[in-house]
């Protein structure tokens, strides 16, 4: 055991809690009614070896423009929490998916017009037996988040952003973004 006294023990604690709740308001840059924790970007916030505060996130699509803006929120969060020093660790394994957005998030994501990504897409961490190998390769399914209808079609690959896909509610006209399983 190193020999960190119990009350530098328990204040750094009481700096994690903090930044934990600091850390969990920052929004994401790109669809600001999510935060950078629901959307599975921030993974962890602990001490480093050097006693430095440690924020650890994980880039959601590779060449993402958003990760320098959220490097940028994350420091001006825990800087206007007064946190002291602190530094980003980017985890590029286990890759991000976006298996990794909270419920919570995906009714947000709903409620703002964007319509969660559906089903999953970590097929490689799925053992085999559990894939129907007679069922055919099911047509994807994009409900408009606005009325709820699945009679949906894609317009385009990309909208606002490349991660997200360009569709049109046939029902009620309205045209949606789709964030695309990843
Ligand atoms: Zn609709």
């Amino acid at each position: 055991m190193n020999a960190a006294s119990v009350p530098a023990r328990a204040a750094m604690n009481a700096t994690l809690q903090r930044a934990w709740s600091v850390l969990e308001t920052v929004p994401d840059p790109e669809i600001p009614v999510v935060s950078i924790r629901e959307l599975g970007i921030l993974r962890d916030v602990r001490q480093g070896g050097d006693g430095v505060l440690e924020v650890v996130i994980t880039p959601t699509y590779s060449g993402c423009p958003a990760m320098g803006q959220i490097a940028e929120d994350i420091a001006l969060a825990i800087g206007n929490a007064g946190l002291g020093a602190h530094r980003i660790e980017t985890v590029l394994a286990p890759a991000w998916t976006t298996d990794w957005i909270t419920e919570e998030a995906r009714d947000k994501l709903r409620r703002y017009g964007i319509a969660p990504p559906s089903g999953s897409c970590a097929v490689t961490e799925k053992p085999i037996r559990f894939v129907p190998r007679s069922m055919p390769h099911a047509k994807e399914t994009v409900a408009c988040p606005r009325c709820g209808s699945t009679h949906t079609e894609k317009l385009s690959q990309f909208g606002s952003t490349a991660c997200k896909a360009l569709y049109r509610c046939v029902d009620c006209r309205e045209p949606f973004d789709y964030f695309k399983p990843y």
